[in-house]
């Protein structure tokens, strides 16, 4: 379907990056007004703050309500700042429209529900106010369009998305995993469509947000969306992932802006894909160790050695023989296998000494 899409018309500096920033949760008026001005005075034109926060599970703080509401209109008040925040229910959507809030965001776990998005949607008919959906927490991408297409049935034009990652079993290295080829597919079908990235809930923690962000900026999206806390420590929610207001200038000071050609457009998708590999290689080397280590164990107590020669034979064998099936030289396949192989032996040792 194509979309029926207007700019999303909210401030903006020509040629930087679209940025939002603020606190996971409203947790009390005073860390709310406390982190908004320090952004404030950053420069930061568009403050976020979860009020309903949709968690795992249940007996961890679930956000404040509307209790927090107001909070957000003295931001306005005070700092001049638009306020965003997340809407789950068409309550949500009422209570956010009366007390001012600018900008919406669903949330993934939303996302992935048609039924949700479809009613959230409804609520929002004949409502002027841009709306930002975040990529559903499973890697897949016609449930992200399908709630996209929801709301610009809807009549929401002012639209966009936030790339957030996707949950996989394995934790890897990111909270929620990149898997930066489904963005790259849908800013492919749909190129007028703002697209933001939220390095924080990615990466999960702080030190991995100014990569992410880069990353995104390096894929040609148009935001970002980070989570800020005057004292991240603190946080009710997310504290590992967010940063201070000085932490996000430092950030910002250090993106590289690079000017778009469509040679690096292209390089940059393919790294990215090679990037994407060499994660899934890492967590295969490292699941092979961890059978190696179990090995280690059951031979300890069998009284077998360590090595044995026949085994070791078939192995760079049979790689080597593969690899020329694939196309990859055998002193290469040979030298990785070696090297994973004096690893594993390694490994053993340690565990047969202990
Ligand atoms: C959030 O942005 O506060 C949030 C809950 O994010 P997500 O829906 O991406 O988990
Ligand atoms: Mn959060």
């Amino acid at each position: 379907m194509e979309l029926d899409i207007h700019p999303l018309g909210v401030p903006h500096e020509e040629g930087k990056p679209l940025l939002i920033a603020g606190p996971c949760s409203a947790e009390t008026e005073g860390q709310v007004m406390e982190t908004a001005k320090e952004l404030a005075a950053q420069g930061v034109r568009i403050f976020r703050a979860g009020v309903w926060k949709p968690r795992t599970k249940p007996g961890c703080f679930e956000g404040n309500g509307e209790k927090a509401l107001p909070w957000l209109r003295r931001v306005k008040e005070e700092t001049a700042m638009l306020v965003a925040t997340e809407v789950a229910t068409p309550q949500h959507v009422e209570s956010a429209l009366k007390a001012g809030i600018d900008v919406f965001w669903i949330g993934a776990r939303t996302s992935t529900n048609p039924f949700a998005v479809q009613e959230i949607a409804e609520s929002l008919r004949g409502v002027d106010i841009p709306v930002l959906v975040k990529n559903p927490i499973n890697p897949d991408l016609e449930l992200w369009v399908g709630a996209i297409e929801r709301f610009n049935r809807a009549g929401v034009k002012r639209l966009g998305v936030i790339h957030r990652g996707f949950s996989s079993y394995d934790k890897k290295i990111y909270r929620y995993h990149p898997m930066w080829q489904i963005p790259i597919e849908l800013r492919r079908r749909h190129p007028q469509l703002p697209m933001l990235c939220d390095p924080s809930h990615m990466g999960g923690r702080k030190d991995l947000v100014p990569s992410l962000a880069q990353q995104a900026l390096d894929i040609n999206m148009d935001g970002l969306m980070v989570e800020c806390h005057c004292c991240p420590e603190c946080a009710w929610s997310d504290a590992k992932q967010q940063i201070t207001p000085d932490d996000l200038r430092h950030l910002f000071d250090k993106l590289i802006i690079r000017t778009e050609t469509q040679e690096t457009e292209y390089i940059s998708v393919l790294r990215k894909q090679i990037d994407e590999l060499d994660n899934q290689l890492i967590d295969i080397i490292s699941r092979r160790m961890s059978i190696c280590r179990e090995i280690g164990k059951y031979k300890k107590e069998q009284g077998m050695k360590v090595v044995h020669t026949s085994r070791y034979s078939e192995i760079i064998e049979n790689r080597e023989s593969q690899g020329t099936v694939l196309g990859v030289g055998t002193d290469c396949i040979k030298r990785i296998f070696e090297d994973i192989h004096q690893e594993s032996v390694r490994q053993q040792i340690e565990i047969i000494n202990k």
